[in-house]
Protein backbone atom coordinates (compact mmCIF):
# COMPACT_ATOMS: atom_id res chain seq x y z
CA UNK A 1 0.00 0.00 0.00
CA UNK A 2 3.02 2.65 0.95
CA UNK A 3 4.63 1.22 -2.77
CA UNK A 4 1.55 2.20 -3.69
CA UNK A 5 0.91 5.47 -2.49
CA UNK A 6 4.75 6.51 -3.25
CA UNK A 7 3.83 5.49 -6.72
CA UNK A 8 1.14 7.62 -7.17
CA UNK A 9 2.93 10.70 -5.79
CA UNK A 10 5.74 9.97 -8.57
CA UNK A 11 3.49 9.51 -11.35
CA UNK A 12 1.56 12.78 -10.18
CA UNK A 13 4.54 14.77 -10.40
CA UNK A 14 5.69 13.56 -13.48
CA UNK A 15 2.80 13.64 -15.22
CA UNK A 16 2.08 17.27 -14.35
CA UNK A 17 5.96 18.24 -15.33
CA UNK A 18 5.67 15.88 -18.79
CA UNK A 19 2.02 16.24 -20.46
CA UNK A 20 2.06 19.48 -22.13
CA UNK A 21 -1.18 21.54 -21.69
CA UNK A 22 -2.91 20.74 -24.82
CA UNK A 23 -2.79 17.35 -24.21
CA UNK A 24 -5.00 17.55 -21.06
CA UNK A 25 -8.32 18.36 -22.93
CA UNK A 26 -10.85 15.98 -24.23
CA UNK A 27 -9.67 14.68 -27.80
CA UNK A 28 -11.67 15.00 -30.60
CA UNK A 29 -10.76 12.32 -33.51
CA UNK A 30 -8.98 14.55 -35.73
CA UNK A 31 -5.82 14.90 -32.65
CA UNK A 32 -5.92 11.74 -32.27
CA UNK A 33 -2.49 10.02 -32.38
CA UNK A 34 -2.85 6.66 -34.01
CA UNK A 35 0.50 3.89 -34.42
CA UNK A 36 1.57 3.33 -37.90
CA UNK A 37 4.41 3.25 -40.80
CA UNK A 38 3.35 6.47 -41.76
CA UNK A 39 1.93 7.88 -38.19
CA UNK A 40 1.30 11.76 -38.50
CA UNK A 41 1.22 14.07 -35.39
CA UNK A 42 -1.29 16.31 -35.38
CA UNK A 43 0.94 18.73 -33.32
CA UNK A 44 4.62 18.93 -31.80
CA UNK A 45 2.70 18.69 -28.39
CA UNK A 46 0.94 15.43 -29.15
CA UNK A 47 4.48 13.96 -30.05
CA UNK A 48 6.28 14.71 -27.42
CA UNK A 49 3.65 13.35 -25.21
CA UNK A 50 3.92 10.55 -27.35
CA UNK A 51 7.97 10.45 -27.09
CA UNK A 52 7.45 11.17 -23.34
CA UNK A 53 4.96 8.33 -22.45
CA UNK A 54 6.60 5.83 -25.15
CA UNK A 55 9.82 5.90 -23.60
CA UNK A 56 8.16 5.29 -19.81
CA UNK A 57 6.67 2.08 -21.78
CA UNK A 58 3.17 4.15 -20.77
CA UNK A 59 1.76 2.92 -23.89
CA UNK A 60 1.12 -0.03 -23.05
CA UNK A 61 1.88 0.11 -18.72
CA UNK A 62 1.30 -3.38 -18.17
CA UNK A 63 3.22 -5.26 -21.17
CA UNK A 64 6.68 -6.25 -19.90
CA UNK A 65 9.64 -3.78 -19.64
CA UNK A 66 12.10 -5.63 -22.05
CA UNK A 67 9.44 -5.56 -24.46
CA UNK A 68 8.70 -2.13 -25.06
CA UNK A 69 5.85 -1.87 -21.68
CA UNK A 70 6.07 -0.29 -18.58
CA UNK A 71 6.20 -3.82 -16.36
CA UNK A 72 3.48 -2.42 -14.06
CA UNK A 73 0.77 -4.79 -12.67
CA UNK A 74 -2.50 -4.25 -12.04
CA UNK A 75 -2.74 -2.30 -9.06
CA UNK A 76 -0.14 0.20 -10.58
CA UNK A 77 -1.74 0.78 -13.73
CA UNK A 78 -4.91 1.75 -12.40
CA UNK A 79 -2.80 4.49 -10.46
CA UNK A 80 -1.66 5.64 -13.60
CA UNK A 81 -4.74 5.36 -15.26
CA UNK A 82 -6.51 7.65 -12.22
CA UNK A 83 -3.89 10.12 -12.05
CA UNK A 84 -3.89 10.52 -16.18
CA UNK A 85 -8.34 11.02 -15.56
CA UNK A 86 -7.51 13.55 -12.61
CA UNK A 87 -5.57 15.95 -15.02
CA UNK A 88 -7.43 15.10 -18.38
CA UNK A 89 -4.07 13.56 -20.52
CA UNK A 90 -5.07 12.73 -23.55
CA UNK A 91 -4.53 8.50 -24.64
CA UNK A 92 -1.33 8.89 -26.03
CA UNK A 93 -1.62 6.18 -28.54
CA UNK A 94 -4.22 4.29 -30.50
CA UNK A 95 -3.50 0.98 -31.82
CA UNK A 96 -5.62 -2.09 -32.37
CA UNK A 97 -2.43 -3.44 -31.66
CA UNK A 98 -2.83 -2.37 -27.93
CA UNK A 99 -6.03 -3.23 -27.03
CA UNK A 100 -6.24 -6.63 -28.98
CA UNK A 101 -3.39 -8.00 -30.81
CA UNK A 102 -0.89 -7.45 -28.36
CA UNK A 103 -2.72 -9.15 -25.08
CA UNK A 104 -3.25 -11.91 -27.48
CA UNK A 105 0.57 -12.48 -28.67
CA UNK A 106 1.86 -12.12 -25.58
CA UNK A 107 -0.48 -15.31 -24.63
CA UNK A 108 -0.23 -17.19 -27.52
CA UNK A 109 2.95 -15.71 -29.53
CA UNK A 110 5.95 -17.82 -29.71
CA UNK A 111 9.08 -15.90 -28.42
CA UNK A 112 10.18 -14.89 -31.95
CA UNK A 113 6.47 -13.84 -32.46
CA UNK A 114 6.56 -11.59 -29.49
CA UNK A 115 10.31 -10.20 -30.15
CA UNK A 116 9.06 -9.34 -33.15
CA UNK A 117 5.85 -7.64 -32.72
CA UNK A 118 5.23 -6.58 -29.36
CA UNK A 119 7.98 -3.77 -29.24
CA UNK A 120 6.73 -2.21 -32.71
CA UNK A 121 2.95 -2.54 -31.22
CA UNK A 122 4.78 -0.38 -28.18
CA UNK A 123 6.30 2.06 -30.09
CA UNK A 124 3.75 2.82 -32.59
CA UNK A 125 5.58 1.91 -35.31
CA UNK A 126 3.00 -0.77 -37.33
CA UNK A 127 -1.11 0.08 -37.02
CA UNK A 128 -2.91 -3.24 -37.08
CA UNK A 129 -6.47 -3.72 -38.38
CA UNK A 130 -8.77 -6.79 -37.16
CA UNK A 131 -9.71 -9.21 -40.39
CA UNK A 132 -13.10 -11.37 -38.33
CA UNK A 133 -15.81 -10.39 -40.26
CA UNK A 134 -17.10 -11.32 -43.98
CA UNK A 135 -20.14 -10.60 -45.99
CA UNK A 136 -21.49 -14.33 -44.71
CA UNK A 137 -19.93 -14.48 -41.16
CA UNK A 138 -21.03 -11.85 -38.78
CA UNK A 139 -22.38 -13.05 -35.72
CA UNK A 140 -21.87 -16.37 -36.78
CA UNK A 141 -18.57 -15.91 -37.39
CA UNK A 142 -17.18 -19.31 -37.25
CA UNK A 143 -18.57 -19.89 -40.91
CA UNK A 144 -16.01 -17.83 -42.24
CA UNK A 145 -14.95 -18.60 -45.65
CA UNK A 146 -11.40 -16.69 -46.45
CA UNK A 147 -9.17 -19.75 -47.13
CA UNK A 148 -5.41 -19.92 -46.46
CA UNK A 149 -3.76 -23.36 -48.43
CA UNK A 150 -0.83 -25.09 -47.10
CA UNK A 151 1.63 -24.47 -49.83
CA UNK A 152 4.54 -25.89 -47.58
CA UNK A 153 6.93 -23.00 -47.00
CA UNK A 154 3.94 -20.44 -46.62
CA UNK A 155 0.11 -20.43 -46.42
CA UNK A 156 -1.72 -18.65 -49.98
CA UNK A 157 -4.72 -16.89 -49.15
CA UNK A 158 -7.67 -15.93 -50.76
CA UNK A 159 -10.99 -14.51 -49.66
CA UNK A 160 -12.50 -11.18 -48.76
CA UNK A 161 -13.12 -9.67 -45.02
CA UNK A 162 -15.60 -6.54 -44.28
CA UNK A 163 -16.42 -4.16 -42.02
CA UNK A 164 -12.54 -4.18 -41.07
CA UNK A 165 -11.94 -0.58 -39.39
CA UNK A 166 -9.18 1.52 -41.04
CA UNK A 167 -7.71 -1.29 -43.09
CA UNK A 168 -7.06 1.44 -45.49
CA UNK A 169 -4.29 3.08 -42.90
CA UNK A 170 -3.50 -0.46 -41.30
CA UNK A 171 0.01 -1.92 -42.04
CA UNK A 172 -1.00 -5.34 -40.79
CA UNK A 173 -4.21 -7.33 -40.26
CA UNK A 174 -4.91 -9.97 -37.86
CA UNK A 175 -7.01 -12.54 -39.83
CA UNK A 176 -9.26 -15.73 -39.10
CA UNK A 177 -8.73 -17.78 -42.12
CA UNK A 178 -10.35 -20.91 -43.11
CA UNK A 179 -7.28 -23.90 -43.08
CA UNK A 180 -9.15 -27.36 -42.81
CA UNK A 181 -12.41 -27.08 -44.69
CA UNK A 182 -13.83 -30.58 -43.71
CA UNK A 183 -13.42 -29.85 -40.22
CA UNK A 184 -16.36 -29.10 -37.88
CA UNK A 185 -16.46 -25.33 -38.48
CA UNK A 186 -15.09 -23.85 -35.39
CA UNK A 187 -11.89 -26.59 -35.16
CA UNK A 188 -11.02 -25.64 -39.52
CA UNK A 189 -9.81 -22.14 -38.00
CA UNK A 190 -6.82 -20.42 -38.11
CA UNK A 191 -5.30 -17.05 -36.62
CA UNK A 192 -2.79 -15.46 -39.29
CA UNK A 193 -0.71 -12.30 -38.85
CA UNK A 194 -0.33 -10.43 -42.44
CA UNK A 195 1.03 -7.81 -43.89
CA UNK A 196 -0.69 -5.22 -46.02
CA UNK A 197 2.19 -4.59 -48.36
CA UNK A 198 1.97 -8.21 -49.11
CA UNK A 199 1.15 -8.62 -52.94
CA UNK A 200 -2.86 -9.49 -53.49
CA UNK A 201 -4.21 -7.44 -50.24
CA UNK A 202 -6.45 -4.65 -51.37
CA UNK A 203 -9.02 -2.20 -49.49
CA UNK A 204 -12.06 -0.56 -50.27
CA UNK A 205 -13.94 2.07 -48.38
CA UNK A 206 -17.46 1.82 -47.62
CA UNK A 207 -19.02 5.58 -46.57
CA UNK A 208 -20.96 6.09 -42.95
CA UNK A 209 -23.99 7.24 -42.34
CA UNK A 210 -21.88 9.93 -39.66
CA UNK A 211 -19.24 11.24 -42.41
CA UNK A 212 -16.87 9.09 -41.73
CA UNK A 213 -15.73 6.02 -43.53
CA UNK A 214 -13.46 3.82 -41.27
CA UNK A 215 -14.95 0.59 -42.72
CA UNK A 216 -13.31 -1.04 -45.59
CA UNK A 217 -14.03 -4.43 -47.18
CA UNK A 218 -10.47 -5.92 -47.76
CA UNK A 219 -9.65 -8.17 -50.54
CA UNK A 220 -7.24 -11.36 -50.24
CA UNK A 221 -6.13 -12.64 -54.24
CA UNK A 222 -3.22 -15.29 -53.88
CA UNK A 223 -1.31 -13.67 -51.03
CA UNK A 224 1.70 -15.80 -49.71
CA UNK A 225 2.05 -15.57 -45.88
CA UNK A 226 4.84 -16.86 -44.03
CA UNK A 227 4.38 -19.83 -42.01
CA UNK A 228 5.96 -18.09 -39.29
CA UNK A 229 3.03 -15.76 -38.91
CA UNK A 230 0.53 -18.47 -37.45
CA UNK A 231 -0.48 -17.27 -33.73
CA UNK A 232 -1.48 -20.18 -31.95
CA UNK A 233 -1.35 -23.80 -33.42
CA UNK A 234 -2.88 -24.78 -36.82
CA UNK A 235 -6.32 -24.94 -36.65
CA UNK A 236 -7.08 -23.60 -33.19
CA UNK A 237 -7.59 -20.34 -34.57
CA UNK A 238 -10.50 -20.33 -32.59
CA UNK A 239 -9.22 -20.12 -29.25
CA UNK A 240 -7.17 -17.13 -29.97
CA UNK A 241 -9.90 -15.33 -31.34
CA UNK A 242 -12.54 -16.13 -28.74
CA UNK A 243 -9.39 -14.75 -26.23
CA UNK A 244 -8.78 -11.57 -28.31
CA UNK A 245 -12.64 -11.16 -28.40
CA UNK A 246 -12.63 -10.68 -24.06
CA UNK A 247 -9.80 -8.28 -24.07
CA UNK A 248 -12.44 -6.20 -27.84
CA UNK A 249 -15.58 -6.34 -25.34
CA UNK A 250 -13.33 -5.31 -22.37
CA UNK A 251 -12.15 -2.34 -24.24
CA UNK A 252 -15.87 -1.51 -25.97
CA UNK A 253 -17.54 -1.86 -22.03
CA UNK A 254 -14.97 0.69 -21.06
CA UNK A 255 -14.68 3.24 -23.87
CA UNK A 256 -17.85 5.16 -23.45
CA UNK A 257 -18.39 5.87 -27.61
CA UNK A 258 -17.04 7.96 -29.68
CA UNK A 259 -15.04 11.10 -29.10
CA UNK A 260 -18.08 13.63 -28.05
CA UNK A 261 -19.07 16.79 -26.87
CA UNK A 262 -16.94 18.52 -24.06
CA UNK A 263 -19.79 18.87 -21.59
CA UNK A 264 -20.96 16.42 -19.85
CA UNK A 265 -24.84 15.15 -20.02
CA UNK A 266 -26.11 17.49 -16.70
CA UNK A 267 -24.40 20.36 -18.06
CA UNK A 268 -25.85 19.71 -21.55
CA UNK A 269 -29.54 19.58 -19.69
CA UNK A 270 -28.65 23.24 -17.73
CA UNK A 271 -27.67 24.99 -20.52
CA UNK A 272 -30.20 23.66 -22.98
CA UNK A 273 -33.35 22.62 -21.28
CA UNK A 274 -32.52 25.05 -18.61
CA UNK A 275 -33.74 24.88 -14.48
CA UNK A 276 -36.40 26.55 -12.47
CA UNK A 277 -36.26 28.94 -9.19
CA UNK A 278 -34.72 25.58 -7.09
CA UNK A 279 -32.58 24.67 -9.31
CA UNK A 280 -34.84 21.78 -11.21
CA UNK A 281 -34.72 20.42 -14.79
CA UNK A 282 -37.55 22.56 -16.13
CA UNK A 283 -39.16 19.66 -18.31
CA UNK A 284 -40.17 16.57 -15.57
CA UNK A 285 -39.68 13.84 -18.55
CA UNK A 286 -36.23 14.82 -19.18
CA UNK A 287 -35.09 15.06 -15.89
CA UNK A 288 -36.47 11.74 -15.05
CA UNK A 289 -34.41 10.22 -18.30
CA UNK A 290 -31.02 12.28 -16.93
CA UNK A 291 -31.45 10.36 -13.26
CA UNK A 292 -32.27 7.06 -14.37
CA UNK A 293 -28.76 7.49 -16.83
CA UNK A 294 -26.79 9.14 -14.48
CA UNK A 295 -27.61 6.28 -11.58
CA UNK A 296 -26.92 3.81 -14.05
CA UNK A 297 -23.64 5.20 -15.33
CA UNK A 298 -22.58 5.52 -11.80
CA UNK A 299 -23.69 1.62 -11.37
CA UNK A 300 -21.64 0.69 -14.62
CA UNK A 301 -18.47 2.65 -12.90
CA UNK A 302 -18.83 0.97 -9.62
CA UNK A 303 -19.28 -2.53 -11.06
CA UNK A 304 -16.08 -1.97 -12.92
CA UNK A 305 -14.39 -0.63 -9.79
CA UNK A 306 -15.87 -3.98 -7.83
CA UNK A 307 -14.56 -6.35 -10.83
CA UNK A 308 -11.07 -4.32 -10.87
CA UNK A 309 -10.82 -5.23 -7.16
CA UNK A 310 -11.95 -8.80 -7.49
CA UNK A 311 -9.36 -9.13 -10.41
CA UNK A 312 -6.69 -8.06 -8.09
CA UNK A 313 -7.74 -10.38 -5.04
CA UNK A 314 -7.64 -13.36 -7.76
CA UNK A 315 -11.21 -13.91 -7.54
CA UNK A 316 -12.29 -12.57 -11.28
CA UNK A 317 -15.86 -13.21 -12.39
CA UNK A 318 -15.13 -14.11 -16.24
CA UNK A 319 -18.60 -13.19 -17.09
CA UNK A 320 -18.52 -9.73 -15.88
CA UNK A 321 -16.89 -8.51 -19.74
CA UNK A 322 -19.51 -9.90 -21.26
CA UNK A 323 -22.75 -8.50 -18.96
CA UNK A 324 -20.64 -4.92 -19.16
CA UNK A 325 -20.40 -5.25 -22.97
CA UNK A 326 -24.19 -5.18 -22.95
CA UNK A 327 -24.70 -3.09 -20.44
CA UNK A 328 -22.22 -0.27 -21.40
CA UNK A 329 -22.61 0.32 -24.95
CA UNK A 330 -26.28 -0.31 -24.49
CA UNK A 331 -26.19 2.95 -21.83
CA UNK A 332 -23.79 4.42 -23.73
CA UNK A 333 -26.94 5.02 -26.58
CA UNK A 334 -29.24 5.86 -23.95
CA UNK A 335 -26.84 8.78 -22.77
CA UNK A 336 -26.72 9.82 -26.88
CA UNK A 337 -30.33 10.17 -27.44
CA UNK A 338 -30.73 11.98 -23.91
CA UNK A 339 -28.20 14.20 -24.94
CA UNK A 340 -29.77 14.63 -28.48
CA UNK A 341 -33.10 15.31 -26.64
CA UNK A 342 -31.76 18.20 -24.50
CA UNK A 343 -30.45 19.77 -27.10
CA UNK A 344 -33.41 20.08 -29.42
CA UNK A 345 -33.07 21.34 -32.86
CA UNK A 346 -29.33 22.11 -31.85
CA UNK A 347 -28.40 18.69 -32.10
CA UNK A 348 -29.43 18.93 -35.51
CA UNK A 349 -26.48 20.64 -36.61
CA UNK A 350 -24.07 18.68 -38.84
CA UNK A 351 -21.33 21.59 -39.82
CA UNK A 352 -21.07 25.18 -40.62
CA UNK A 353 -20.60 28.78 -38.26
CA UNK A 354 -24.79 28.45 -37.05
CA UNK A 355 -23.56 25.25 -34.95
CA UNK A 356 -20.72 24.97 -31.88
CA UNK A 357 -18.09 22.13 -32.01
CA UNK A 358 -20.68 20.50 -28.98
CA UNK A 359 -23.21 20.65 -30.84
CA UNK A 360 -21.96 19.00 -33.83
CA UNK A 361 -20.40 16.34 -31.79
CA UNK A 362 -23.29 15.70 -30.35
CA UNK A 363 -25.05 14.77 -33.47
CA UNK A 364 -22.19 12.78 -34.90
CA UNK A 365 -21.64 11.14 -31.31
CA UNK A 366 -25.35 9.74 -31.49
CA UNK A 367 -24.86 8.65 -35.21
CA UNK A 368 -21.75 6.56 -34.32
CA UNK A 369 -23.08 5.34 -31.10
CA UNK A 370 -25.58 2.75 -33.01
CA UNK A 371 -22.34 1.24 -33.83
CA UNK A 372 -21.87 0.47 -30.21
CA UNK A 373 -24.20 -2.32 -29.55
CA UNK A 374 -23.14 -4.33 -33.08
CA UNK A 375 -19.49 -3.70 -33.06
CA UNK A 376 -17.35 -7.07 -30.91
CA UNK A 377 -20.65 -8.90 -30.80
CA UNK A 378 -24.27 -7.45 -31.13
CA UNK A 379 -26.33 -6.73 -28.19
CA UNK A 380 -28.92 -9.82 -29.20
CA UNK A 381 -25.83 -12.23 -29.57
CA UNK A 382 -24.40 -10.39 -26.07
CA UNK A 383 -27.87 -11.44 -24.88
CA UNK A 384 -27.37 -15.02 -25.90
CA UNK A 385 -24.40 -15.62 -24.47
CA UNK A 386 -24.95 -14.23 -21.36
CA UNK A 387 -28.49 -16.44 -20.76
CA UNK A 388 -26.01 -19.15 -21.57
CA UNK A 389 -22.83 -19.18 -20.01
CA UNK A 390 -23.25 -16.50 -16.91
CA UNK A 391 -27.31 -17.32 -16.57
CA UNK A 392 -27.19 -21.25 -17.21
CA UNK A 393 -30.33 -21.19 -18.50
CA UNK A 394 -32.42 -23.79 -20.71
CA UNK A 395 -31.48 -23.84 -24.25
CA UNK A 396 -34.57 -23.93 -26.89
C1 LIG B 1 -18.07 0.18 -35.48
C2 LIG B 1 -17.82 -1.21 -35.95
C3 LIG B 1 -16.51 -1.62 -36.13
C4 LIG B 1 -16.25 -2.90 -36.61
N1 LIG B 1 -14.95 -3.24 -36.85
C5 LIG B 1 -14.67 -4.46 -37.32
C6 LIG B 1 -13.32 -4.81 -37.62
O1 LIG B 1 -12.40 -3.98 -37.50
N2 LIG B 1 -13.08 -6.04 -38.07
C7 LIG B 1 -14.06 -6.98 -38.22
O2 LIG B 1 -13.75 -8.11 -38.58
N3 LIG B 1 -15.35 -6.69 -37.98
C8 LIG B 1 -15.69 -5.44 -37.54
N4 LIG B 1 -17.00 -5.10 -37.30
C9 LIG B 1 -18.05 -6.06 -37.66
C10 LIG B 1 -18.81 -6.64 -36.47
O3 LIG B 1 -18.02 -7.56 -35.76
C11 LIG B 1 -20.08 -7.28 -37.05
O4 LIG B 1 -20.87 -6.23 -37.61
C12 LIG B 1 -20.90 -8.00 -36.00
O5 LIG B 1 -20.22 -9.15 -35.55
C13 LIG B 1 -22.29 -8.40 -36.53
O6 LIG B 1 -22.18 -9.09 -37.71
P1 LIG B 1 -23.04 -8.66 -39.00
O7 LIG B 1 -22.82 -7.21 -39.22
O8 LIG B 1 -22.69 -9.60 -40.10
O9 LIG B 1 -24.55 -8.85 -38.59
P2 LIG B 1 -25.39 -10.20 -38.61
O10 LIG B 1 -24.61 -11.26 -37.93
O11 LIG B 1 -25.87 -10.45 -39.99
O12 LIG B 1 -26.61 -9.82 -37.69
C14 LIG B 1 -27.74 -9.09 -38.18
C15 LIG B 1 -28.75 -8.97 -37.06
O13 LIG B 1 -29.22 -10.28 -36.67
C16 LIG B 1 -29.03 -10.47 -35.27
N5 LIG B 1 -28.64 -11.85 -34.99
C17 LIG B 1 -27.72 -12.58 -35.65
N6 LIG B 1 -27.61 -13.81 -35.09
C18 LIG B 1 -28.47 -13.84 -34.05
C19 LIG B 1 -28.82 -14.84 -33.08
N7 LIG B 1 -28.25 -16.04 -33.08
N8 LIG B 1 -29.74 -14.51 -32.15
C20 LIG B 1 -30.34 -13.29 -32.15
N9 LIG B 1 -30.06 -12.31 -33.05
C21 LIG B 1 -29.15 -12.59 -33.97
C22 LIG B 1 -27.92 -9.52 -34.89
O14 LIG B 1 -27.97 -9.19 -33.51
C23 LIG B 1 -28.18 -8.33 -35.79
O15 LIG B 1 -29.15 -7.50 -35.21
C24 LIG B 1 -17.31 -3.83 -36.85
C25 LIG B 1 -18.63 -3.42 -36.65
C26 LIG B 1 -18.89 -2.13 -36.21
C27 LIG B 1 -20.31 -1.72 -36.03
Amino acid sequence: MADLTAFRDDVRQWLQDNCPESQRQPVVREEQVWAGRRREFPSEDAKLWFERMRDKGWTVPDWPRELGGGGLDEAHCKVLKDEMNRLGCRTPLYDLGIWMLGPAVLEFGTEEQKQEHIPKIARGEIRWCQGYSEPGAGSDLASLQTRAEDKGDHFLVNGSKIWTTNADKADWIFCLVRTDPDARKQEGISFLLIDMDDPGVTTRPIDLISGDSEFCQTFFDNVKVPKKNLLGELNKGWSVAKALLKHERKLMSEMGGAPGPNFTTVQAAQEYVGVDAQGKLRDAALRERLVRHEMTFRAIGLTHFRSFEERLAGTPDPNVPLIMKYVGTEETKRRDELQMALLGFRGLGWEGPDFNSDETLTNRAWLFSKALSIAGGTSEVQLNIIAKRALNLPQA
